[in-house]
């Protein structure tokens, strides 16, 4: 057992601390970073004391040694975005037919009966697998649709796996009138919430711009901006999107109106982003999700208006929605991170494997993608201070997949 104030030094071939790494943007993305080769990572009681080469660490008497290998160690990763809530559904959606056809799929599973422990179970074991994977925190929509939907069974589970959380809790459709003083959480959250602390862990949010009331999203996000807190929601994911809010057609429009929507619902003519910058959606403290069909413009006005943005890129290319558009999503200058989405469209929920994904099928630099998961990732949830080894901070880290080693 290891005491509060024991000396635990890990050895690794190689050390990314990214200590006075600031979230990056544009250039910044490809600046080299500082490497320690054959470094010493001294942890005193859970919290990073110093990191250094290893010939320069004289280890007190009594500190254990751990030599991790032939690796690269560097801070834990933030997977910016999941829906931990529905990952007893692994596997059970249509993938690589479109965005429609996934959601078609997905929704009858979301009325199935679930036993509270078959819940609990998927829960914990999607928690651990992240924690695992060297996971610090997950920002995390929770759903409306499922029988047991507040945060707090899924933060239960983060806690017992050691993760960090943020709480999206997800307005869907167009409920009553929201008022925004008295009724910012959506309905499901609001048992689970009220007066405790893991409201502080907590944000409303929006679903999407093509299921959740207008009036809605505005007023989340106003609130969301009084209180500090990131709001949310998810934007420019699929081609079915576009094309219902900007002619008012297609089969996603067909699944949504009578359901999500009234019968009355009109489509605003516009496309996503410039619909969200009507509503006021954007700016800073905003975190928008996927933008894989955003083009060049609208990734400069994203960028212009401090929004962050958070990419699924193998949930998007399980759904058959093709490649974030790497290019001008880093020359643009936004502040981009990283996310697994849910098992419904991910095969698991290992946020480093999203950077191997653009690794290897856009050629993304590792420099940029490892900022993305750690200092940028942190930013873009509202953890400014995080996401870094650095004296002080939490000894969190993980091993990062040899694709991403950073061997220049
Ligand atoms: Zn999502």
């Amino acid at each position: 057992m290891i005491m509060t104030d024991s000396v635990l030094i890990l050895r690794a071939k190689t050390m990314l601390p990214l200590a006075g790494e600031k979230p990056a943007r544009g250039r910044e993305l490809f600046a080299p970073l500082k490497k320690i080769d054959n470094g010493a990572l001294v942890v005193r009681g859970g919290v990073v004391e110093s990191a250094l080469p290893w010939p320069e660490c004289k280890p007190p008497s009594g500190a254990r040694v751990r030599d991790l290998g032939e690796v690269c160690l560097a801070p834990a990763c933030f997977n910016a975005h999941a829906h931990i809530n529905l990952s007893h559904l692994a596997g059970r959606t249509v993938r690589h037919r479109g965005f429609a056809v996934w959601l078609a799929s997905l929704i009858p599973l979301l009325g199935e009966p679930l036993a509270p422990e078959v819940h609990k179970r998927a829960l914990l074991d999607a928690c651990a697998d992240m924690a695992d994977a060297g996971t610090a925190h997950v920002g995390d929509f929770c759903g409306s649709t499922l029988v047991n939907p507040g945060p707090e069974a899924v933060d239960e589970a983060g806690r017992a796996c050691g993760l960090g959380m943020t709480h999206f809790c997800e307005w869907l459709g167009f409920l009553p009138p929201l008022n925004d003083e008295v009724y910012p959480w959506p309905p499901h959250c609001r048992a689970a919430l009220a007066g405790r602390p893991l409201q502080a862990e907590s944000a409303p949010c929006g679903h999407a711009l093509y299921s959740t009331a207008p009036q809605t999203l505005r007023a989340v996000r106003s609130f969301c901006a009084r209180q500090r807190k990131v709001f949310a929601f998810h934007l420019a994911e699929s081609p079915e999107e576009e094309q219902m809010l900007t002619d008012g057609g297609g089969p996603l429009k067909d699944m949504c109106v009578g359901r999500l929507l009234p019968e009355n619902w009109r489509a605003p003519g516009m496309r996503p982003l410039a619909y969200a910058g009507s509503l006021d959606l954007l700016g800073p403290g905003v975190l928008a999700v996927h933008g894989v069909r955003l083009n060049t413009d609208e990734a400069a006005i994203l960028a212009e208006s401090g929004t962050a943005l958070c990419l699924c890129p193998r949930s998007n290319n399980n759904l058959g929605l093709g490649v974030p558009p790497m290019r001008g999503l880093t020359e643009s200058g936004l502040l981009l991170c990283l996310g697994t989405d849910g098992l419904t469209s991910n095969d698991d929920l290992d946020v480093r494997r999203e950077a191997v994904y653009l690794r290897e099928r856009l050629d993304v630099p590792p420099e940029a993608l490892v900022r993305l998961l750690t200092v940028n990732g942190a930013a873009a949830l509202g953890l400014e201070n995080a996401g870094r080894l650095t004296p002080g901070s939490a000894a969190d880290f993980c091993i990062l997949p040899e694709l991403l080693t950073y061997n220049s």
